[in-house]
């Protein structure tokens, strides 16, 4: 049986040396073996557990968060809810149900999953089969219908290639995947230059650049400038821009090397955050954050929603809610709650989203 794995050999064989950035988009979303296109990767028996996954409090805030942001846009009807890259449709269905206690924000929803997988469009189709709202799927911001948005995306951003490159000889250079001597993968650079790349460094330093990220982010800014909504953008990343290789490959919950399975487990980079709120600003939309998800969290009210849950369960349950709780929004290494951000990004018209400050820069 063929893999991806031989597929890339082949193609490094036939051409030279790839990119990261297209190793990278190989893997992920290859048609045929793409890490996303044809599994479930989440939960114990999958690669990785996400926030939604951990805790209906997750979505349910999240839900709460856009019915808040809608009032505020002067409640639209209708409203396209968005969701990026929903994985298994657990956010959507947790947010959905929670937003009952909105009736009017229920009645505005028009509901958009934008994701690349088939496998998972069709989970997502079945969980959200009796949820009350029109579902719809896209593959880009483009195939959704204007009007105002609010858009969500949880660990989104985090799947996009990125490229990397290296200083070497006091010059940066294209990161790329090629064949050593025995056939296998490994990483080299590009034979010539950079030349629009002045950062100084060390050498052996990496720079990470996200283009996916960025045609993104420049078209949400827009759209969101131009037909009205916010966006919230949950992920991993580091808030100020740096150095480091944070390319990672995580398989049955362990980290692995990220060129010996090519498909067959998850491949991220750490979310730049700043660099991703410099291409939203660029259109003329405020930013806001990042902040650590565990004061995003406890802002918007997770302390209320586990108290509450726990007060109608039993002992087990309780103590379970509490677990979750501290996963998400505590600190310590293992916790979410700092290595996870969350950044805002709206319409300047709008006050700032529930759970983030009022920010400085607008008014400048
Ligand atoms: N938000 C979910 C899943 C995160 S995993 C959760 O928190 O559990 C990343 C998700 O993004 C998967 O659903 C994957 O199929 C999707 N995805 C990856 N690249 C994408 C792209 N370019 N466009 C749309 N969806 C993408």
């Amino acid at each position: 049986m063929t893999t991806l794995l031989d597929e890339i050999k082949a193609i490094i064989g036939d051409r030279g040396p790839i990119t990261v950035e297209q190793y990278m988009q190989l893997a992920l979303t290859h048609t045929e073996f793409g890490y996303y296109m044809n599994r479930d990767p989440f939960g114990a028996t999958g690669d990785f557990t996400t926030a939604p996954e951990i805790s209906q409090m997750f979505g349910e805030l999240v839900g709460l968060w856009a019915a808040e942001v809608w009032s505020s846009m002067g409640s639209p009807r209708p409203v396209r809810l968005v969701e990026l890259g929903p994985g298994r449709g657990t956010l959507m269905s947790d947010a959905l149900r929670a937003a009952r206690i909105a009736p009017l924000f229920r009645e505005a929803l028009d509901v958009w999953l934008m994701e690349t997988s088939p496998t998972l469009a069709s989970i997502q189709h079945d969980l959200l089969l009796d949820c009350g709202a029109p579902v719809a799927w896209a593959q880009s911001l483009k195939d959704i219908p204007e009007g105002p948005a609010i858009v969500i995306g949880n660990e989104f951003l985090d799947a996009l290639p990125v490229r990397q490159f290296v200083r070497v000889g006091g010059q940066w250079r294209e990161r790329t995947v090629g064949l050593n001597d025995e056939g296998d993968l490994t990483f080299g650079v590009a034979p010539s230059p950079e030349p629009y790349i002045s950062a100084a460094a060390q050498n052996g330093e990496i720079l990470e650049v996200n283009p996916a990220g960025h045609r993104f982010m420049f078209e949400l800014g827009a759209r969101l400038v131009k037909q009205g909504g916010a966006a919230l953008l949950i992920d991993y990343g580091h808030a100020v821009t740096g150095f480091g290789d944070t390319l990672q490959a995580l398989r049955a919950h362990r980290y692995v090397d990220p060129l010996a399975a090519p498909g067959d487990c998850d491949l991220t980079a750490h979310v730049d955050f700043a660099a991703m709120a410099r291409s939203a600003r660029a259109t003329g939309a405020v930013v806001y954050g990042p902040i650590d998800q565990g004061d995003f969290l406890r802002a918007i009210g997770i302390d209320l929603r586990t108290k509450a849950l726990a007060e109608r369960a039993g002992p087990e349950r309780s103590e379970a809610l509490q677990q979750a709780r501290n996963r998400l929004v505590g600190k310590a290494k293992g916790e979410m709650g700092a290595l996870f951000k969350a950044m805002a990004i709206a319409d300047r018209r709008l006050p700032p989203p529930p759970g983030f400050q009022p920010n400085a820069a607008k008014t400048a």
